[in-house]
């Protein structure tokens, strides 16, 4: 299935929760889910109040995770597979890989407002791991990965900003960050405790496990 390229609000609308997916915009009034958060469509307003079934409510978690990490229906599910596969509690592994992401590790290191952002910033090979170009978003990251924003890239005036600008970012325990340099480190992989998204991997677990 194609990625979805209409209004990314109406996502958050029909979810019925705040998924973060436009960056600075969704901390501030300017938010749609703030102003309307009905579901978007007619007769939305008989659809919400429809008691979801057990089955309705793992698919909807289930959604929101796919959403918030931007992934095609494919790819998370193989990323699934291969959390399953793993040795651990798989809800774990599963939030691990997305986690460990190239394009959710730029993000999270704050070099972009959003992970379409960064998956943008990847593709057009601004960014480097170790030194080598990488622009696969779904490469994954693995502890001492070093990763930067090409030296030619950085008069890019977004990432001029970073630089310059007064630093104000959230940057989780697991990754450290140079914004001077643009560069950033893995320290250690991320944990369950690492990962502050609003989602229950675990009706995650059940949706895959039907
Ligand atoms: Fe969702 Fe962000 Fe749009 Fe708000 S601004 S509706 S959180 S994508």
């Amino acid at each position: 299935m194609a990625r979805y390229k209409g209004p990314v609000c109406r996502i958050c609308r029909r979810q019925g929760t705040k998924i973060f997916l436009k960056g600075e915009r969704c901390y501030t009034d300017k938010c749609s889910f703030e102003r309307r958060p009905s579901v978007p469509g007619k007769s939305a307003h008989a659809k919400r109040v429809k008691k979801l079934t057990n089955y309705g409510i793992q698919l909807r978690e289930k959604q929101k995770m796919k959403n918030m990490y931007g992934l095609m229906e494919r790819q998370f599910s193989n990323l699934f597979k291969k959390a399953e596969q793993k040795h651990g509690v798989t809800g774990d592994n599963f939030l691990q890989f997305l986690e460990r992401r190239l394009d959710n590790v730029v993000f999270r290191l704050g070099f972009t407002s959003s992970r379409a952002k960064a998956r943008q910033i990847v593709r057009h090979s601004h960014i480097l791991v170790n030194r080598k170009k990488v622009n696969i978003p779904s490469y994954m990251v693995e502890v001492g990965d070093v990763i930067e924003v090409k030296e030619k890239s950085q008069s890019i005036s977004e990432f001029k900003e970073l630089q310059q600008g007064d630093i104000d970012k959230n940057v989780p325990s697991w990754l450290e960050v140079d914004f001077t340099k643009l560069t950033g480190t893995v320290l250690s992989l991320p944990t369950r405790e690492d990962i502050d998204l609003p989602i229950d991997e675990k009706l995650v677990v059940e949706y895959y496990s039907r």
